[in-house]
């Protein structure tokens, strides 16, 4: 059992994954800022968080149905499940690629 819950049975969604980028991965390809990054426990897409203006984050999981995220930014150890609108608890936390490049690094 990978984590725990009590209103989310998404837990087989979870992968081994490492992060596909070291920050959004679309910001990074248009340019633009962020918030704060999470990261798909499917298939490690990062994302911005819907405090951020694009919120890949979401659009990620309305485009694929990945259900689970953690949270990035660094890794923090707490899951969200987008179809259950609950926090999950996290066994372990997804190591991090590298140093986290933040927009005005550009
Ligand atoms: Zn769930
Ligand atoms: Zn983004
Ligand atoms: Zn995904």
């Amino acid at each position: 059992m990978p984590g725990t819950s009590d209103r989310c049975e998404h837990f087989d969604s979870i992968r081994d994954v490492a992060p596909v980028t070291d920050g959004c991965q679309e910001c990074l390809a248009l340019g633009e800022p962020w918030t704060q990054l999470r990261i798909c426990l499917t298939c490690g897409h990062v994302g911005c968080c819907d405090s951020s203006p694009s919120r890949h984050a979401t659009a990620h999981f309305h485009a694929t149905g990945h259900p689970i995220i953690e949270g990035y930014d660094p890794p923090e150890g707490w899951g969200w499940c987008y179809v259950d609108k609950t926090a999950v608890t996290l066994p372990d936390q997804t190591p991090q690629r590298g140093p986290i490049p933040f927009y005005d690094d550009f």
